[in-house]
């Protein structure tokens, strides 16, 4: 078949039109719409979820976006040297682009929102869980609890925008020492200049729930749902929790801020950031649980280890530890 006979056969099914061939305008008034590589480049990401299944839960990974950290100029415990050094050694640029990661649960009977984004706080760095949240196939409105690991906005500025509720019909579960930290006018005070902003923003996100009755506040290790249980790590806030989650002996540990940045603080797990509440508590958390995430090979899901955060973390057998993400897989997703 000829290419004249094969494009008028097209044409005439409608396969394509005039116009995709860019006969229309030509030698007329409008210019052709370029086409192809000749549009330009268009800068646009991906729906950034991803889902996978646990036991009879159905677990999707939603990015907030991702924010440039000066790192070498926010941790302790460390020099600033030894961050940059290791920063290159895992091939990450510096400032460092670290992803804000929030997490969906359908346990079939609730759909639970694990963190809530940044909202407007962090301007277009990060906001985005909505969206993606709605490419996922899911509306805010849909979701009956949020499940906050700590209030600090990456976590919890996503809860309220413009003083409204996101999520209008969603509980807000979150540890009572960190509401009440951040109630507090002397612990306001007594903070450090960097993490005075933190107060009344938590205070903004949380608020427009309290006045609805749709705060739950829960107190160290605890059950929420069936399946859903609370583990404290109260050094980075006050009341910062990790969530674990099992379906039909299949686990996963949400575990928040417990690594804020994997390049640096697997293989030096005493490196603290400087908005821990408490560094040397939020170290020991970190050592403690990471070394029995590796022995028990649990699956962990982290806010600020590059999107989707999902994987494993595997003893280096120098006191530190290696991340090993989940790959990408069709497993149990039969749509
Ligand atoms: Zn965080």
């Amino acid at each position: 078949m000829g290419i004249h006979k094969t494009l008028s056969t097209l044409m005439a099914a409608g396969v394509i039109g005039s116009a995709t061939l860019g006969l229309v305008g030509c030698g007329g008034s409008h210019a052709a719409e370029p086409m192809g590589a000749a549009r330009g480049l268009l800068k646009s990401q991906a729906p950034a979820f991803y889902r996978m299944q646990l036991g009879d839960y159905e677990l999707t990974a939603l990015s907030d976006g991702t924010v440039l950290l000066p790192l070498d100029q926010m941790m302790s415990n460390i020099t600033p040297a030894e961050v940059r050094a290791l920063l290159t050694a895992g091939f990450e640029a510096h400032p460092t682009e670290t992803s804000i990661n929030a997490f969906l649960v359908n346990t079939g009977s609730k759909l639970l929102l694990i963190d809530a984004g940044a909202g407007t706080l962090f301007g277009t760095s990060g906001g985005r869980l909505i969206d993606n949240l709605k490419a996922a196939g899911y509306d805010p409105d849909e979701i009956d609890a949020v499940l906050l690991t700590h209030l600090h906005g990456d976590h919890s500025g996503g809860l309220t925008v413009d003083g409204k509720r996101v999520f209008p019909n969603a509980v807000v579960y979150v540890d009572k020492a960190d509401r009440d930290y951040r109630f507090d006018p002397q612990a306001e005070a007594a903070a450090p200049a960097n993490q005075k902003n933190m107060f009344p923003q938590s205070r903004a996100a949380l608020m427009p729930y309290e006045a609805a009755g749709k705060v739950a506040l829960f107190q160290g290790a605890g059950e929420l749902f069936p399946g859903v249980e609370t583990i404290p790590a109260h050094g980075h806030t006050p009341g910062h929790t990790l969530f674990h989650v099992e379906s039909r002996g299949e686990k996963i540990v949400f575990f928040a801020d417990l690594v804020h940045v994997a390049a640096v603080q697997l293989p030096q797990p005493q490196a603290t950031i400087n908005f821990d509440a408490n560094e040397s508590a939020a170290a020991a958390d970190r050592l403690g649980m990471l070394e029995k995430f590796a022995d028990d090979r649990t699956l962990v899901a982290a806010a600020h280890i590059a999107f989707p955060g999902l994987g494993h973390v595997r003893s280096d057998k120098a006191g530190g530890f290696q991340w090993i993400p989940r790959y990408y897989s069709l497993q149990g997703l039969t749509r």
